[in-house]
């Protein structure tokens, strides 16, 4: 087998090893079916439990109501930019946007084609390393609904807690910190979330949304736009993206499984944060941290270096070690380690002792 690299990609991510195991296993004939994943009707027989139990395992897992609907959709997070405001935002209503990074800027942008949107708050001002208190949030109180970013995939902030909006719809992209930690299903109108980065292949993203919303949905959006269409047919209304759902049903159990739930994934995740972030405390500002401390991300931890040079330095001798993918996004700079639930925690040891002595070299 060729030797697998510590991966720290923001996404396409690394899948957890079993996995990728078990799809290899698999690949050529399911158990029982005698044909591959790749080869068999979304209506089989074969396909049908998958696909069910992908749902079971998500209900069990987030602990989702029955008063709450889950689809398996396509288009990534960027279609449920536009899909979110085609279906909530009637005419004559307005919609909050709360701004912690370019994620959430880019879900605004298209929501302003579909409606009309007002700004609850903006985290421009600080470079988006900081994310609103109560006070800060500026809130319609007629709104559709309140859109936020859980985990901004790019800058490294994430909230540790939703926001309070009252009564009005709480809609959020969860597309970079999905089945991370246990969340309260109940304080959400709608979450979102693509696969690719914590939860499974490209190809598939989750939509949990409470049914009572499903109302909203004008009959005559283009029918793949249009939450209740997916809901009444259980995401068959066209063919769903069968691999990717099948991937993420084996996320599913290898979560329930070998993790033993989201509670002690989500205390893995801590971990595995606090290594890195203690060694950037350490380095007496060699590393200087993007997030204020309040508010990093335990998914994405973003960093500088003092020079552009000393970065790219970085980047290519940490690749030497079989640490890959550590670049910063353009807009940000610096590096970016994203260490999602699959990335193992001897992965994110082997970043800490090269990045301690990486600064032993080379700090002034
Ligand atoms: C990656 C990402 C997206 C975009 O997902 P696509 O599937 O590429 O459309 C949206 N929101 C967040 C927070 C992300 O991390």
């Amino acid at each position: 087998m060729t030797q697998r690299v510590y991966n720290f990609s923001a996404g396409p991510a690394v899948l957890p090893l079993p996995v990728l195991e078990q799809v290899a296993r698999e690949m050529l004939a399911l158990p029982g079916v005698g044909a591959s994943i790749l080869e068999i009707s979304h209506r089989s027989g074969a396909f049908l439990p998958i696909i069910e139990d992908a749902e079971k395992n998500l209900r069990q897992l987030l602990s989702i109501p029955d008063d709450y609907a889950v689809l398996f959709l396509q288009g990534g997070g960027r279609l449920q930019f536009s899909m979110v405001p085609m279906n909530l935002l009637a005419p004559g209503q307005v919609a909050d946007y709360i701004l912690t990074g370019s994620w959430g800027n880019d879900a605004l942008k298209e929501a302003k084609k579909a409606g009309q949107t007002r700004i609850a708050w903006d985290g421009k001002a600080a470079h988006y390393d900081r994310l609103p208190s109560r006070e800060d949030l500026d809130l319609e109180p007629q709104a559709a609904y309140v859109h936020f970013t859980s985990n901004e995939t790019i800058q490294g902030v994430q909230f540790a807690a939703e926001p309070e909006v009252g009564d009005v719809p709480l809609v959020c992209d969860a597309s970079s910190d999905f089945l991370s930690r246990p969340l309260p299903i109940r304080k959400y109108g709608l979450l979102y979330a693509c696969a690719q980065k914590n939860a499974g292949p490209a190809g598939v993203t989750v939509v949990i949304i409470r049914k009572d919303l499903l109302k909203r949905s004008d009959p005559k959006l283009p029918g793949y736009l249009n939450y209740d269409v997916h809901a009444q047919n259980n995401s068959m209304w066209n063919t769903p993206p069968t691999f990717s759902v099948y991937v993420l049903k084996l996320i599913t159990e290898w979560l329930l499984g070998d993790v033993g739930g989201l509670e002690a994934m989500h205390a893995r995740n801590k971990e595995k944060a606090r290594l890195l972030y203690d060694e950037i405390q350490r380095s007496g500002g060699f590393y200087a941290g993007h997030a204020q401390p309040n508010c990093r991300s335990l998914m994405n931890v973003t960093f500088r270096l003092p020079s552009d040079e000393l970065t790219a330095q970085f980047v290519s001798e940490a690749k030497q070690r079989g640490l890959t993918e550590l670049k910063g996004h353009r807009s940000v700079g610096g590096i970016r380690a994203s260490i999602y639930n699959a990335m193992p925690t001897a992965g994110v040891e082997a970043l800490r002792d090269f990045m301690e002595e990486f600064r032993r070299k080379n700090q002034e």
